[in-house]
C-alpha cells in the first residue's frame, strides 16, 4: 500500500515512534528513522526492520529541539531517497513537576521539542508534499492534547498545541491532497512512561508491577495500556485511501480516558 512511499519517523529509536515505522515498513514504505541511542543497537533496528519488512531505511541523529538539525533532517531524507511523503512528528520527553517548581530549561526543551519540532518539521516536509498532491503528516499527540493533569505543566501545554497547530495545518492543506492529523494515546508502556512507573513504585513503596496498574488504573477506563503497535495501526490507516478526507482530526486511542 505504501511501497515507493517516504516516511520520516521522529523518535524512532524506541517505544511508540518504532512501532509507526514498523507498522509502515510492513506497508511497504521506506523509513528515516530518528532518535538516540548506542550506535550499535540502533544500527541493528535499522537493519533488522530493514531484513524483515525488504525496505530502504536509514537513521539519522537530528536533535529535534535545534531547528537547523530538523532542516538538516530534511535535507538529507531527500538526498537519500528524492522525497518525503509521509511525516510522524512523534519524538517527546516529559518532565514532570508543579507549575511553581518547573524547571525552566525543562519548560524550554519540552516546548522545543514536543510542539516547535512538529512545526518546524511540517515547514520542512510541507512544500513537495503540496507538489506533487499528497502528503500525510500525522502528529503523535496525546490524551494530553484533550485533558490535563497535575504536575505536567508543559507537557501539557505542548500536547494542546500540537492539536491546535494540526488543525490550522489541516485547513491550509484542505483540498491538496495533504492530510494532517493528530493521534491522541492515553498510557503506552514505554520507556517514557516506566520511568514515571519507577518513580511512583519509589513514591508509594509498591511493587513496579503494582505500580504499572495503579497508574494505567487511576486514569484508563479499559484497565490496559495502549500499544505501540496498535498506534502503528492506526498510522497505516490514517495514510490509506480510506482516510483521505480525514484531516484535522485529533484521533483518540486512550481507551476511554477522555470520555470521563
Ligand atoms: P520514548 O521515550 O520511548 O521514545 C522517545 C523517542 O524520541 C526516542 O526515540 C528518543 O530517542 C527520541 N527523542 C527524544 N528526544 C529527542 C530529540 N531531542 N531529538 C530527536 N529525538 C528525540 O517515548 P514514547 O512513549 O514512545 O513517546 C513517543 C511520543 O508519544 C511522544 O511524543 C509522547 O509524548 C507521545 N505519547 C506517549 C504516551 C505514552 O504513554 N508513552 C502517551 C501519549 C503520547
Amino acid at each position: 500500500m505504501l511501497s515507493r512511499k517516504t516516511a520520516v519517523v521522529t523518535g524512532s529509536t524506541s517505544g511508540i515512534g518504532l512501532g509507526i515505522a514498523r507498522a509502515l515498513a510492513g506497508a511497504g514504505a521506506d523509513l528515516v528513522l530518528n532518535g538516540f541511542g548506542a550506535p550499535e543497537e540502533v544500527e541493528r533496528l535499522r537493519g533488522s526492520i530493514a531484513s524483515e519488512f525488504g525496505v530502504r531505511v536509514v537513521h539519522h541523529g537530528a536533535d529535534l529541539s535545534k531547528p537547523d538539525e530538523v532542516a538538516r533532517l530534511f535535507t538529507d531524507a531527500r538526498d537519500a531517497f528524492g522525497r518525503v511523503d509521509i511525516l510522524i512528528n512523534n519524538a517527546g520527553i516529559q518532565h514532570v513537576a508543579p507549575v511553581e517548581e518547573f524547571p525552566v530549561d525543562r519548560w524550554n526543551a519540552v516546548i522545543a521539542i514536543n510542539l516547535s519540532a512538529v512545526f518546524f518539521g511540517t515547514q520542512q516536509a510541507l512544500p513537495a508534499m503540496r507538489e506533487r498532491g499528497w502528503g500525510r503528516i500525522i502528529n503523535i499527540a496525546s490524551v494530553h492534547g484533550m485533558v490535563g493533569s497535575v504536575n505536567k505543566a508543559a507537557y501539557v501545554a505542548a500536547k494542546h498545541g500540537v492539536v491546535g497547530l494540526t488543525k490550522v495545518t489541516a485547513l491550509e492543506t484542505a483540498g491538496s491532497g495533504v492530510t494532517c492529523n493528530a493521534i491522541c494515546p492515553g498510557w503506552v508502556l514505554t520507556p517514557l512512561v516506566q520511568q514515571q512507573i519507577d518513580a511512583l513504585a519509589v513514591a508509594k513503596g509498591l511493587s513496579v508491577d503494582e505500580a504499572g496498574r495503579r497508574l494505567v488504573g487511576e486514569k484508563q477506563p479499559s484497565r490496559e495500556f495502549v500499544t505501540p503497535e496498535q498506534i502503528g495501526g492506526m498510522a497505516v490507516f490514517l495514510c490509506s485511501d480510506a482516510a483521505e478526507q480525514m484531516t484535522g482530526a485529533a484521533v483518540t486511542m486512550d481507551g476511554g480516558w477522555s470520555s470521563q
